[in-house]
């Protein structure tokens, strides 16, 4: 039996055999990790109100060598994430949870994507900034930290005018190379209900003029201090994001926590 202790964000909890609590984290040394604390539930013993999502917390865990699961010795708050915040901002940290329970994070990747996701969670508590647009920053750097970046810039020549995602080469591409193409480019809803499988399509997304500008001036977050966010752009980002995960990991990805945003 081995001690660990590390800082973790608790990105998913539940009740486990009436007595005890299940929960998923983000830790920053080991990655991703499973937690029983056990008998928590019905005692109340004194951490047990600190074992609520997106609770920063410093854990004293323990487990058999063998097992894939920690089991909780210890624990002390550092921080909270979601309280008292407006759903809007709750929803954009719910997302980030969601996607990072899905990725499979190498434990060499720990640190890095627990801080990451510590800066965003502060971020979206003190900005003023739509938390959408905090949101698909941190996507952004979520995928180059993790080697599968996406360009906002044409891929072929580097325009900055953008006006469609390639399904086929995972990146945007601008109106002059899309014409040299026989690529048809389609609006999303279209491209969406023919979808089947992974890496089956055949056409473009066509991006609305609100998302263009918006993904050209993500990384200078004042210039869109004052543009409204379309739908159009959520719903074109989310897709983006989405395929973008399937396509390169060939397993479903689901964002339901930003289904009614
Ligand atoms: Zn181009």
């Amino acid at each position: 039996m081995s001690i660990y202790v590390t800082q973790g964000i608790i990105l998913k909890r539940k009740i486990y055999r009436e007595t005890s609590v299940l929960f998923h984290c983000l830790s920053e040394q080991f990655g991703n990790i499973t937690v029983i604390a056990a008998g928590s539930y019905k005692e109340k013993s004194h951490f047990t109100g600190f074992l609520e999502p997106f609770n920063l917390l410093n854990l004293e865990l323990y487990k058999n060598t063998k097992s894939e699961i920690y089991n909780l010795r210890n624990a002390g708050l550092i921080e909270t994430y979601l309280n008292h915040l407006e759903y809007q901002k709750s929803l954009m940290i719910y997302a980030a949870g969601e996607l990072m329970l899905q990725i499979d994070s190498p434990q060499d990747d720990g640190p890095d994507l627990f801080k990451l996701l510590i800066t965003y969670c502060h971020y979206v508590n003190s900005s003023e900034f739509h938390p959408y647009y905090i949101f698909l920053r941190y996507i952004l750097r979520l995928f180059t930290m993790m080697g599968i970046p996406i360009e906002q810039n044409c891929i072929q020549c580097g325009n900055e005018r953008i006006i469609n995602y390639d399904l086929n080469k995972n990146g945007f591409i601008c109106h002059r190379c899309l014409k040299k193409t026989n690529i048809k480019s389609e609006p999303l809803s279209s491209v969406a209900e023919s979808r089947s499988g992974y890496n089956e399509y055949e056409t473009n997304i066509e991006l609305s003029p609100e998302t263009s500008y918006t993904l050209r001036n993500i990384n200078n977050l004042n210039v869109l201090l004052d543009y409204p966010l379309q739908k159009s752009t959520i719903r074109e980002t989310k897709a983006i994001i989405l395929m973008h995960l399937v396509t390169l990991f060939h397993k479903q990805f689901h964002l339901n926590s930003l289904r009614d945003i």
